[in-house]
Parts: structure tokens; sequence; C-alpha cells
């Protein structure tokens, strides 16, 4: 089905931050598949991890035990200060089982219609329940009927939260992004995760964050929570876990942690042996080459590298982000540059309209870091000229 409208390319081929199509071309890959390559494409260790699991065992339903699922959720939970784990295979399904264990707390408290705040611009993905949770009327529009039970407040705004609270009784939770992604790498206030915790301790609502596209080293911490001296009730994740290989986690803690019994959420794919052996393997990679290290130190020079490039610059609105996830505003539409990078041989993202977005792998070296700003500098500017051109 036509549910992507494609770049006119297609790969065959990887390593690292590097990509070859079908002709042999190759190219510098700022994208990352989207946040989900942080280790780069065919990292050795994950190829060894993935065709040795594959040739052990890669899945038997979860009527069985599955220690690598145990051991995977112990890793997690040590690394996040979460107990336990739901195992799935995306980021929409992981703040699906969110969703489900904030209405089951909800009916615990005797709530008959549970409410989920959510946030204006945030993006948790695409099944009936996310894209209803999705603050994008695009995302939503032709697949009404929404599901009920969300009410959404301004980002990064405590007072609209507390009047959301005010306003609502049925509110049991609040789920948002630390970093949002989709709307273009819109960072919050300093403090403003620690304001949503004490909102949710006043009120007893869970706190949940969907760290799909910042979670697994991205931001600079393993979860972006982690910036700041906070702990959700709930996270969840994908993205990044599998470097590919699909998988996606909720995890919770307390009584979040304890809420869903046998019978009440499942999955025949989730936490099969296959996927958990690679998110092992993806967690050990990171541990080892201190990826979470790399991410900050090379977003801090990636950001000051663009500033002295970009800033001043007519058409440059804003350049921002945290580790290695980028965003360079436009005062104008950029749809178009994608297309045009491309041709420079460089792969770039424009979400939110106006917003190039980079997400490149954490295990680029310094040198490919300064090509990447270089790169993206020199079509990005030459993009404003262009268009500037045509609108005179
Ligand atoms: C990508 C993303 C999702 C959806 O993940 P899928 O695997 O595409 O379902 C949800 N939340 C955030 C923040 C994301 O970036």
């Amino acid at each position: 089905m036509s549910t992507y409208k494609r770049l006119p390319v297609a790969f065959r081929r990887g390593a690292g931050a590097w990509l070859w199509d079908e002709e042999g071309s190759q190219y510098l890959d700022a994208v990352g598949g989207i946040a989900v390559c942080a280790l780069g494409h065919a990292h050795p260790a994950i190829r060894d991890a993935l065709c040795d699991q594959a040739g052990q065992l890669a899945h038997t339903s979860n009527l069985y035990g599955i220690p690598l699922q145990e051991r995977l959720a112990s890793r997690l939970s040590a690394l996040s200060g979460m107990q336990t784990a739901f195992f799935c295979n995306s980021g929409a399904e992981a703040n699906e089982a969110a969703i489900k264990i904030a209405r089951l707390y909800g009916h615990e408290k005797g709530i008959r219609c549970p409410v989920v705040v959510v946030m204006e611009g945030a993006f948790h993905g695409r099944t009936l329940a996310t894209l209803s949770a999705t603050g994008n009327r695009e995302i939503q529009a032709g697949f009404e009927p929404l599901v009920p039970g969300f009410l959404r407040v301004p980002y990064s705004d405590l007072e609209a939260l507390r009047m959301a609270a005010g306003r609502c009784a049925d509110a049991v939770a609040v789920l948002l992004e630390p970093i949002q992604g989709e709307a273009g790498i819109v960072v919050p206030n300093e403090g403003y995760l620690e304001g949503v915790r004490a909102v949710c301790d006043d009120q007893g609502w869970l706190m949940m964050l969907d760290e799909v596209q910042t979670g697994m080293c991205r931001t600079g911490q393993w979860f972006a929570f982690q910036h700041e001296r906070t702990l959700p009730d709930v996270m969840t994740l994908a993205k990044a876990l599998g470097n590919g290989m699909p998988i996606g986690a909720c995890l919770a803690r307390g009584r979040a942690g304890e809420i869903m019994q046998p019978g009440t959420h499942g999955s025949t794919f989730g936490g099969n042996p296959l996927a958990c052996r690679v998110a092992l393997a993806v967690i050990e990679i990171m541990e080892k080459d201190r990826l979470m290290v790399r991410a900050a130190e090379l977003g801090q020079r990636m950001l000051s590298r663009f500033r002295r490039l970009m800033e001043g610059e007519e058409g440059v609105k804003a350049i921002r982000g945290k580790g290695l996830m980028i965003g360079i505003e436009l005062e104008r539409p950029c749809a178009d540059l994608a297309a045009m990078a491309l041709n420079q041989k460089l792969l770039v993202n424009v979400t939110a309209g106006n917003v190039v977005r980079l997400l490149p792998p954490l295990v680029i070296n310094d040198g490919e870091a300064d090509q990447i700003v270089d790169r993206v500098s020199d079509v990005v500017l030459s993009f404003l000229q262009w268009s500037r051109k045509g609108s005179q």
C-alpha cells in the first residue's frame, strides 16, 4: 500500500554510518533508520548475536519460560530503575501497553472512564489508541472515531498540567516524550520532567514516558529522563533497542509494574529469544563503547559547529538538540530538502514541515560527525538560497 512517499533510492548494503545503493554509490547516513541503527549498519557483534541465536532457537512463544527475555528485563530494569517489563515488537505496541496499564490502574481506583493526559505535538504511534494519543491532526484525520480517554495540554507547560488536574477528576496518568521527536526535536524547559513528577505525585497519577526515540543512549544518558532527578512509573522503548531487529518494551515499577496479570495482555512474537538476544547485544556494546558519553560529546561538538556555520543565517530559525538528536528549524517549509541532500549523497530527515532532523548512529567518529555538519550546512544554505530565489 502507498503508506509512504519514498525517495528514489534503494540501499543494498551498509557499514557504520555509510550506505551503498544498488548502483554502488556511497551515502552518509544522518538518519540512522529513524533513530533505530544506533550502532550503525551491519555491526559485526549484532550480526554474530543474531546468527548464533538463529542457529539455536528463534521462537517458542510466551507459553514457556524464556531466559533471554528475563535477562533482558533485568538489564533494562537495572539501567532504568524500573522493576518489570513487557516485550512487544514496536513503539506503538509499547505505548498501547502503557495506555492499558493506565486504564487498569484507573479502574482499580474506581474510575469508570479513566483519562490519560497527553501533549500537543506528541507522537506515540499509528495504532488507533496511539494515534488518538498523538497530538497531530494529520495523523488522526480520517480515522475517527478516535479512542476516547485522552485529554490534551500544551507541552513543557506545568501550569497547564496543573490546571488539567483541577479540571479533570478522571485523569489517572500522563503520557509524554522527554523530548518531542516527530514534532521537530522540541526540548522542554529545564526541570519540566521533575515538575511533571511532582504533579503526578500530588494527584496519584502514573508518570508514563515515551522514550521510544530518546531512549538507549541517544540523548547522552541511557534514558532521557536521567538528565533530571526523576523516575517515571512507566517507560516505553523500541527503535534503538534492537538496532533493526523489531523489539519494543514497556517497563514499569510500583503498582504500575504489578497490575498486568495472566490474561490481561500478550503478544505472540514479543520478547522471543532472537529479539532479546540481539537487544542484550545492543546493551552490551553501548556499555562497552560508552556510547551515552559519546552521544553527549558528539552532540556538543555538532551543535557548536552547526552554530558556527549557520547561526544568524537568514532563514535559519533555531539549532537545537540533546546528544545525537538534533533539529535545525527553518523559517519556511523544507520537505524538498531531503531530496536535495540525497542528490549530495547525504541522508537527512525533515519533520514537522520545517525541521531538518538528524539522528545519526552513535558510533560515528569525530571526523564523520564534522562531515555530517559540513554537508548538512551546505545543503541547508543552498536550499535557503534556492528557495529565496524561487519566492522572489
Ligand atoms: C517512532 C515513535 C513511536 C512509534 O514507534 P513504531 O515502532 O513506529 O510503532 C512512538 N513514540 C515515539 C516517541 C516515536 O518516536
